[in-house]
């Protein structure tokens, strides 16, 4: 279930980034999130009630939402409906709070939030948010303390690079010490952290030490997840016209792969090293996907080398 906290993203300077480019960023009140969190609950309760006669007992079934729909024609154009209902068939188990960095809201209002949130959805298991490494820094150590134990549970921060030149020149608004700091911080307050990084983002000119310099923040962080997202050009944003302009030099697939050796050379950590994205397109000699593409990822240290062997694999592919 996706529950927006803010519009928009409050830094939108990054260079590689085309999300919310032409938005303004906006807090929104809380009154008005709760509004969203009774629409969705008033929604359920009518799926619930109208799945009771076809025997889903206290679930939701398809004859109940044909039957919504019938009674309210306008839901069968509705992208979250669907979304909605498919989310309630599978136990409504997770929450993703939107948009880039809910942990700007002030922390009294966010924790209010999570609470009404948990209460009026007590099937929620986990809920993730995205969150900006400046902002953890900001947050004192209780106030994200006070929000874990208001129930969100997971934290997605864009890393992107560990290495100072590169997160200077794509805009991130923040060092790999500032990083490292607010990684460490964020499991000090209890958060499960997935990191994002996009090999390939230092192109030619910055592939060794963006590689090496990301191995170690995020050896010095040690996450519960890192993920992969292979950098791409975004239309229309600075870095997509350096690129059109000759003024940086993509990876070709099989470089990124050289790189994506370095990195897990170079990486020390006990958590799970993931690939769950299409962006992660490399083949095998046998033409079938590298890399798994589960959420969960490969444990490290334990399959580290199967990941070295998958790259060498991968390596060999794109030679012949
Ligand atoms: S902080 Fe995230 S959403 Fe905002 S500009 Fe950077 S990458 Fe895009």
């Amino acid at each position: 279930m996706l529950i927006r906290l803010t519009r928009n993203c409050p830094w939108n300077r990054c260079t590689f980034c085309g999300m919310y480019k032409a938005e303004k960023f906006q807090l929104r009140s809380v009154a008005e999130i709760k509004q969203d969190i009774d629409a969705m609950a008033a929604l359920r309760d009518d799926l619930i009630a109208l799945s009771r006669p076809y025997g889903a007992n206290g679930g939701v079934s398809q004859p109940g939402a044909i039957a919504l729909i019938e009674r309210c024609p306008q839901l069968n154009d509705h992208d979250g409906f669907a979304m909605f209902y498919h989310w309630l068939l599978s136990g409504g188990r997770t929450a993703f709070l939107q948009d880039a960095n809910s942990l700007i809201m002030k922390t009294d209002q966010l924790i209010e939030v999570l609470a009404y949130l948990r209460r009026t959805f007590p099937t929620i298991v986990r809920v993730t948010t995205y969150a900006r490494a400046k902002t953890l820094l900001q947050k004192p150590l209780d106030d994200l303390r006070a929000i874990r134990r208001a129930g969100l549970d997971r934290l997605h921060v864009g890393l992107e690079s560990g290495d100072d030149a590169v997160l200077e020149k794509i805009g991130k608004g923040a060092t790999a010490e500032i990083h490292v700091k607010a990684g460490r911080k964020a499991l000090d307050a209890g958060f499960q952290l997935s990191e994002y990084w996009m090999p390939g983002l230092g192109g030619k000119a910055h592939w060794q030490a963006h590689a090496e310099n990301t191995a170690r923040v995020l050896s010095a962080i040690n996450p519960h997840y890192i993920r992969s997202r292979p950098f791409r050009t975004w239309p229309g944003t600075p870095l997509a016209q350096a690129v059109a302009e000759g003024t940086f030099t993509m990876l070709t697939p099989a470089e990124q792969l050289e790189e994506l050796r370095l990195t897990i050379r170079h990486l020390s950590v006990t958590g799970r090293v993931c690939f769950d994205h299409a962006g992660n397109y490399w083949r095998d000699r046998q033409g079938r996907l590298l890399f798994s593409h589960s959420y969960q990822g490969y444990p490290f240290p334990e399959e580290k080398q199967r990941v070295l062997d998958l790259i060498d694999e991968g390596l060999q592919a794109s030679a012949t």
